[in-house]
């Protein structure tokens, strides 16, 4: 592992821009909808949003903007949160419809404030999009809901097509990278529980550059693997302000290529997207279709 420097020619930004752009902005504000491809400055607006033939991935973000956690990497603000808005899975159906996207991610910040956890706000969501138009590819990015079966089961009756929960980094990492309400055993149950109880598409997203090893990356991805998660995606971390965790290392592209190699050909991952700048909605439509077709 390489101690930190400055950050590498490799991890600079292309502002998005275009009509498409522009449209999408204006039908999110007027709904008072919120997408994390916006709020978390992703780099792969552009090209999420336009996607490849037509209309692309975009990740909304369900339940407000405020989290009942406190991971160590993550930007979103602790505590305060807003009472649920029961309007919310209507707006993002209304919306998705409107702009008319093909693939949609949702996820939430984690609401353990809430009696369920927000399972059932995030259900409707699912249902509001499939009942408008079933060909709609949902992948929804949940929460632990702190090990609770019952509300990880209510995901999974609602259908969506593929279901992520992401493992964040590596099992010794665990801590202090996330809130110390999360940890890699109870993560591992979620996905597990999806495969367990359906035929539900799994995928998990890993952040490197936090001081993992690399046999802790192969024996992470090979732990996925064991129970079956079909698809994963490696990015860089990188350090959100000053009060976060330091970046450890800016890990080489190469060796993100390695690790795609390595996910794909030798442990059997559908698909792995893999590279400083993937998250883990990264055109997560034209992955998800091309992995499928070939
Ligand atoms: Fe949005 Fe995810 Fe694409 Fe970023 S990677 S632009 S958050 S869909
Ligand atoms: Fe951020 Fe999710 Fe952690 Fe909340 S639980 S602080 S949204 S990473």
């Amino acid at each position: 592992m390489a101690s930190r420097r400055r950050k590498p020619d490799w991890l600079k930004m292309r502002p998005p821009a275009g009509q498409r752009f522009t449209d999408i902005k204006e039908t999110l504000r007027d709904r008072n909808l919120h997408t994390v491809c916006e709020e978390a400055n992703c780099p792969n607006l552009g090209e999420c949003w336009s996607g490849r033939d037509g209309p692309g991935t975009a990740t909304f973000m369900l339940m407000g903007d405020r989290c009942s956690r406190g991971c160590n990497f993550c930007d979103v603000q602790t505590g305060g949160m807003d009472a649920l808005d029961p309007d919310e899975p209507e707006n993002v159906a209304d919306a998705v419809a409107e702009i008319g996207l093909d693939y949609v991610v949702l996820t939430s910040v984690d609401r353990d404030d809430l009696k369920d956890g927000g399972s059932a706000h995030f259900a409707q969501t699912i249902r509001e999009i499939k009942d408008r138009d079933p060909s709609i590819l949902v992948e929804v990015l949940i929460p632990d809901f702190q090990g609770n079966r019952r509300q990880v089961q209510r995901i999974i009756d609602a259908q969506p097509d593929v279901i992520a929960h992401n493992v964040e980094t590596v099992e010794r990492l665990q801590w202090p990278v996330r809130d110390r309400r999360a940890n890699y055993e109870q993560s591992f149950s979620v996905l597990k529980q999806v495969k367990q109880e359906s035929d539900i598409y799994t995928k998990t997203s890993l952040m490197l550059g936090l001081g993992e090893y690399d046999h802790e990356i192969y024996q992470t991805l090979s732990d996925l693997r064991q129970i079956n998660v079909d698809i994963i995606t490696l990015g860089q971390y990188l350090q959100p302000s000053l009060s976060h965790l330091d970046v450890f290392e800016y890990v080489h592209p190469d060796s993100f290529n390695t690790w795609e190699r390595v996910a794909e050909e030798e442990l059997g991952f559908l698909y792995c997207a893999s590279g400083p700048m993937v998250r883990s909605s990264y055109k997560a439509g034209e992955l998800f279709i091309d992995a499928l077709l070939r």
